[in-house]
């Protein structure tokens, strides 16, 4: 308990500092782009100048993202909270829409989620969140074509959201830093390492469990599940009279 108490007061602190900085970096990087912009729009005859500014362009790019990322951690856990029946398959399809998965050279399956009884109760938005950044890093580490397979078990008074790779599975040594910001072993300006942190903040909001399993297939050591622990939706019972 003391643990987490620590690891929750850590991330609270690096919110704020986080959201401090984004804030500083925002506006300077909006006016880089824009001069940039101006730049290849004023010297189109001139193309190393094209190729220089379009590499300033790419790189403010890369930047925005991680000042979106570091905002979005920041601001996890100080807006009010919804607490509604949630279904999953609807978050499930916002999170693919959003990461035009279904685009991409990876097969996402579903199972039970549109099972009525396996709705979750919090805040669609934020699960939906949690939903982005589980399915975003089970795609980065899929092989060309690997399997996603996103699914629910109920039971009595929870019910589980699993997603399952095919992907470089976890190794042990790591297994430890994985909700810790800032966290990554991806290329600078894929990973940010806030996406694990904030699915740990967020589930913690909803009083649930995460679980890491990798890797699944130990003969090939790959694959990876995650399993996210969260209250079930009971439906009232009518009065008998
Ligand atoms: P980021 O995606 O920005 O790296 P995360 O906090 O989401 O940050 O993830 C931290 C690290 O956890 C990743 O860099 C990766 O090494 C590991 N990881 C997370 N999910 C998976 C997965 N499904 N398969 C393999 N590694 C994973």
């Amino acid at each position: 308990l003391e643990d987490k108490l620590v690891h929750s007061e850590r991330l609270a602190s690096i919110g704020r500092l986080a959201a401090g900085v984004a804030h500083e970096i925002g506006n300077p990087i909006t006016g880089i782009a824009c001069l940039a912009q101006n730049l290849r729009e004023e010297r189109e005859a001139d193309p190393e100048l094209t190729e220089i500014s379009g590499q300033i362009l790419e790189q403010t790019k890369r930047v925005t993202r991680i000042v979106h990322s570091l905002m979005n951690f920041a601001h996890s856990g100080s807006h009010q909270q919804a607490e509604e029946p949630v279904c999953l398959a609807e978050i499930a399809q916002e999170a693919i829409g959003l990461l035009a998965l279904n685009r991409r050279s990876v097969d996402v399956q579903f199972f039970n989620l549109c099972d009525p009884a396996h709705r979750a109760v919090g805040d669609p938005q934020r699960l939906a969140q949690v939903l982005i950044n589980l399915l975003s890093n089970a795609r980065d580490a899929s092989p060309e074509g690997g399997a996603i397979r996103v699914r629910s078990e109920a039971s009595e008074h929870t019910v589980d959201l699993l997603v399952e790779d095919e992907g470089s599975g976890i190794p042990k040594g790591v297994m430890d830093q994985l909700f810790e910001p800032f966290f990554t072993t991806k290329d600078p300006g894929k990973g940010t390492g806030l996406g694990l942190a904030l699915v740990y903040s967020i589930v913690e909001e909803h009083y649930g469990q995460i679980t890491i399993d990798s890797p699944i297939d130990l003969e090939q050591q790959r694959g990876t599940r995650i399993r996210v622990t969260l209250p079930r939706h009971i439906e009232a019972m009518p009065l008998a009279n």
